[in-house]
């Protein structure tokens, strides 16, 4: 059993930030280290996959999925976070990614490799014109 945290980065309330892993776009997410919140797992890998700083807004559920490493079967839940970004640069990114990018988010939801992320964006996408005030970090 593994645990993950990770975010759905939105930049000037209309992009998102997704990276990509061979052929399979997804969020950026990655394993809670010990004595870590959830909260700093998320900021920390997106920081370390994408090259963005960001802040939470709010939590926006879990995942679960197995998936088999060296013959073992693995479950794993991700716990995302909404969240806002506030500097940085996507060419800062991971060697571990292959390619970061801002996408409009339809065309996200198209290319998102799991239902399981795709099912967390459709519910930002409906949120995305509310309440919420965002910022205006361009760059
Ligand atoms: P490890 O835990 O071995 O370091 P990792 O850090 O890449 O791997 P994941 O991103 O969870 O962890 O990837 C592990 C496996 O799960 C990969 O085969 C990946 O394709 C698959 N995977 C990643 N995200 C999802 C998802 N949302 N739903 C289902 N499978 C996923």
């Amino acid at each position: 059993m593994e645990i993950s945290a990770g975010g759905v980065v939105v930049k000037d309330a209309v992009h998102i930030l997704l990276a990509r892993r061979e052929e399979h776009w997804q969020l950026p997410k990655g394993l809670v280290e010990e004595g870590e919140k959830i909260e700093e797992t998320a900021i920390r890998e997106v920081k370390e996959e994408t090259g963005i700083n960001a802040r939470i807004i709010k939590p926006l559920g879990k995942i679960n999925y197995w998936y088999y490493r060296e013959g073992k079967r693995i479950y794993k839940t991700v716990y995302f976070f909404l969240m806002e970004a506030i500097s940085g640069d996507i060419k800062e990114h991971d060697s571990e990614m292959d390619e970061v990018r801002w996408f409009e988010m339809d065309e996200a939801l198209e290319k998102i490799a799991y239902r399981n992320e795709k099912d967390i964006l459709e519910k930002v996408k409906k949120e995305l014109r509310s309440d919420l005030i965002w910022g205006n970090w361009s760059s």
